[in-house]
Formats: C-alpha cells, sequence, structure tokens
C-alpha cells in the first residue's frame, strides 16, 4: 500500500502529513509541492472513526480473561500507535478543495 498522491502535481504526501493531519482531528493537508489544499473524505473520516472505536471491543474480552488494567492499556496505546502510523495514513483519502485553490497569475 502506498501513500496517496497530489491530484494537481502527483507527488506523493508525506507520512507524516498524514499521521499529524489525523492526531489533529483530520486537519486539512497541503501540498507540500504546489499548495493544493486537502481534507479528508467523509468515507475515511467515518472508517478511522469506527477504527478508534473498536478497540473498547477489549474491555469485555479482558474481563472475560482476568487480564491485568496495565497490560489492557497498553494493548489499547500500541493499537492506537499503529493505526496512526502504520494503518490509517494508507487508507485514509484526502480530496481536494477547490474553493482553496488560490489563482496564479
Ligand atoms: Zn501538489
Amino acid at each position: 500500500m502506498r501513500l496517496q498522491k497530489c491530484g494537481q502535481c502527483n507527488k506523493r504526501f508525506k507520512w507524516a502529513q498524514i499521521s499529524k493531519s489525523l492526531l489533529f482531528s483530520y486537519k486539512p493537508i497541503t501540498c507540500s509541492h504546489c499548495g493544493a489544499d486537502y481534507k479528508i473524505t467523509f468515507s475515511s473520516r467515518t472508517i478511522s472513526a469506527i477504527l478508534f472505536t473498536l478497540i473498547v471491543l477489549i474491555v469485555p474480552f479482558a474481563r472475560e480473561q482476568e487480564l491485568s488494567i496495565p497490560f489492557v492499556i497498553l494493548v489499547i496505546f500500541i493499537y492506537y500507535v499503529l493505526l496512526l502510523s502504520m494503518i490509517l495514513p494508507y487508507i485514509v483519502k484526502y480530496e481536494i478543495q477547490h474553493s482553496m485553490i488560490k489563482s496564479k497569475r
């Protein structure tokens, strides 16, 4: 899986741009090459919200298995780190914000 490219200049977004965007509640991304602004698509937002909340399923499982609380917290922490660094940057999609394109003269 590859990171998304800019639709205008074909430059690939940087991993850090996307993970930072996800970390700061889906902050818009600006292409470092052509300056086009991108915002996350509604479906990507929905998918990431689902993935962020999915981890709560560990709670009934942890109770049943009598897992210790520090262990469960560690698992949740690792899940979020993996989600934000390895998974979401590769599956979320951004769409160009046409109203934000500055006309070049
Ligand atoms: Zn660009």
